[in-house]
């Protein structure tokens, strides 16, 4: 499930979505999963919701929304990015940025 402004530019199975999730739930009437399923998928659903998972989740946005939030700095190490002239490779001749610790980085 994508959300917000999100448009799909690539085919994509049909679970895939970006709107209409409760309707899609509701378009299954078949009985998919037996007793013992749903209480390991409910046992699993419980420990996400009240452990660590969905904390480093929001941790883990909010860290990637500051490292790109900064186009002069290096997502990876923080270093100056520099403007450079590809040497080879398919972008060969184009201007790109990248890092002023590379190699280290
Ligand atoms: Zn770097």
């Amino acid at each position: 499930m994508f959300i917000g402004d999100a448009k799909l530019k690539t085919e994509f199975s049909p679970n895939v979505l970006t709107g209409g999730l409760t309707a899609y739930i509701k378009s299954f009437k078949e009985v998919m999963f037996d007793e013992s399923e749903v209480k390991k998928f409910t046992e699993i659903l419980a420990e996400n919701k009240d452990g660590q998972n969905i904390l480093s989740f929001y941790k883990h946005v909010k860290d990637v929304k500051s490292r790109y939030q900064d186009n002069r700095k290096c997502p990876k190490c923080g270093g100056e990015l520099i403007k450079r002239i590809a040497k080879k490779g398919p972008i060969a001749g184009n201007e790109f940025f990248g890092c002023g610790n590379y190699p280290k980085c």
